[in-house]
């Protein structure tokens, strides 16, 4: 076993494992565990500083996720999307293809709750019909690795599916979505950069939720991707009790460039089941924008999108920074000026 691989069997995986450690009664959550399983990794178990705080409920299950019975297991229909097991093509030129079922830690808030923890790793049988599918559509130009968790994958799997990958000529850039720089840094060695370098133009997405997720072991896993010449990205989701606040996340913000990561997307909460207590609203998500534009860094905004029910692709909100007055444009500033600005008439 990689040290990595060590430190990854040492997480806690009961609720009672938590009684040790906090003064909660965590036996009602055997329940949850046995239909959502939990994981929690000793390095983000170390970020708790008090029970029911931004990390804790990122990780700890919650009687609620059994609860929330309104909502679909699959509302972005991945599993109709879906042209060989694990592939999701809702997009003319990319596809999103599942390479892991398991994560370091299980968000409590993950959309894909049906499915990570729960079924096995996808065997070399699933990946040679995956390769085969991208191949015989030259319209593919971009892949996104993701899961589960890409990078629970050993290295020489890892190996395999990026040099298949590369094997296809009109394949442009991969993607990978990993949560290991927060979760599991320890995963991101040397090692596995020297390999990663081999495929170029190759991205990482990772997904950094709070600023207290920003150590100095995820800044060091982030610093080694980078120095492989990564271009480094970053996914939030927006969750109710953990970022829900404009200044916090203007830190998480502006900490992920300081660690070379620019943030990409701020995800709205998805309608899965089980996930309904982390939903804040849309006016919420754009309040939280607005404290971001103009009041730091323009590279420290993401775009905050929706994904649309039914696979229908995500779509970008912004504040209502403008409307028109009848020839004119009334522009809003980040500080509140009104500005008005006479379009050009081209009809
Ligand atoms: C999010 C997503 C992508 C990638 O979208 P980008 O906007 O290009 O980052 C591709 N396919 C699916 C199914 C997705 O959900
Ligand atoms: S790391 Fe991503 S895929 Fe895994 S549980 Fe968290 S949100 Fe879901």
């Amino acid at each position: 076993m990689n040290r990595w691989q060590k430190l990854l069997a040492g997480s806690v995986v009961a609720p009672d494992e938590l009684s040790s450690l906090f003064t909660v009664d965590t036996e009602p959550l055997v329940q949850v565990v046995k239909r959502y399983p939990m994981r929690i990794t000793r390095h983000y178990l170390g970020l708790i500083e008090k029970p029911g705080d931004a990390i804790w409920r990122q990780c700890v299950p919650d009687l609620l996720e059994l609860e929330d019975e309104s909502q679909a297991e699959d509302p972005l229909d991945e599993e109709q999307l879906s042209p060989v097991p694990g592939l999701i093509h809702r997009y003319p030129d990319r596809v999103v293809w599942l390479v892991s079922s398991v994560c370091a830690v299980y968000c409590r808030f993950c959309m894909r709750k049906r499915r990570v923890g729960c079924t096995g790793i996808a065997g070399p049988g699933t990946r040679q019909a995956a390769l085969a599918y991208i191949g015989a559509h030259p319209e593919i130009r971009d892949v996104v690795l993701s899961g589960g968790d890409p990078l629970l994958n050993e290295d020489d799997v890892l190996e395999e599916i990026l040099a298949g990958l590369r094997l296809i000529p009109h394949l442009e850039i991969v993607r990978i979505g990993t949560r290991v720089p927060v979760t599991l840094p320890e995963r991101i060695t040397a090692g596995l950069c020297r390999m990663l370098k081999k495929f170029h133009p190759l991205y990482i997405n990772t997904h950094f939720n709070h600023p207290r997720e920003i150590t100095a072991a995820s800044a060091r896993a982030c610093a080694r991707l980078a120095d492989a010449g990564i271009p480094l990205g970053n996914q939030s989701v927006l969750l109710k009790g953990v970022n829900d606040d404009p200044q916090v996340m203007k830190r998480l913000m502006q900490l992920l460039l300081s660690i070379r990561v620019r943030p990409y997307y701020l995800h709205q909460m998805d309608l899965v089941k089980g996930t309904a207590h982390f939903r804040t609203s849309i006016n919420r998500g754009l309040e939280i924008m607005e404290g971001l534009r103009g009041h730091t860094s323009g590279m420290a905004s993401p775009y905050y999108a929706v994904d649309l029910a039914g696979g229908k692709g995500k779509v970008p909100l912004l504040p209502g920074y403008v409307r028109r007055e009848d020839d004119a444009l009334l522009f809003r500033s980040y500080r509140g000026e009104v500005v008005r600005y006479r379009d050009v008439d081209e009809s």
